[in-house]
């Protein structure tokens, strides 16, 4: 599985489809605080730390601001390149508030990857179907073939 926070190609790609392109850069100062976010991010939802993510939240701030399309709220960073890290460590506490439950660990043994399971049952077992859902499923051929 490739690690999209190596370089700086994953991150821009990430900004672009989440529309913050344009007030964000995805340098090395940005990835680095992405890195840390992640982090921090693991942690607490593992339930090892909350610290980490504390920390990260610490490094912006929300003002509410009133405009002509009316009342809204806007983040606001001391430094610009906490912006992508703080948005990921606050939806992440926004899941915590609203759906723990539903933050679940991907089932594959050899995949660290966390999602958030929104199917209606609730029983989604892997981060994508696509990629450790048939890993899975053709270990479990492999397996059965063996024994066979
Ligand atoms: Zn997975």
């Amino acid at each position: 599985m490739r690690d999209l926070l190596l370089d700086t190609d994953g991150p821009a790609v990430w900004l672009a489809a989440n529309g913050l392109d344009g007030r964000f850069t995805a340098d090395a100062t940005t990835v680095r605080r992405l890195l840390e976010a992640r982090e921090a991010i693991e942690a607490a939802v593992d339930g090892t730390a909350t610290e980490p993510l504390d920390a990260v939240l610490g490094h912006g701030r929300i003002r509410p601001t009133l405009t002509a399309e009316g009342p809204g709220e806007r983040a606001e960073f001391a430094d610009p390149a906490w912006g992508p890290a703080w948005l990921a460590a606050r939806d992440c506490l926004t899941l915590l508030a609203t759906k723990p439950d539903r933050i679940r660990g991907c089932a594959h043994e050899a995949c660290a990857l966390h999602f958030l399971d929104t199917s209606r049952n609730g029983g989604r077992r892997w981060c994508s179907m696509a990629t450790c859902g048939n890993r899975a499923k053709a270990s479990r051929h492999h397996a059965r073939s063996k024994e066979a």
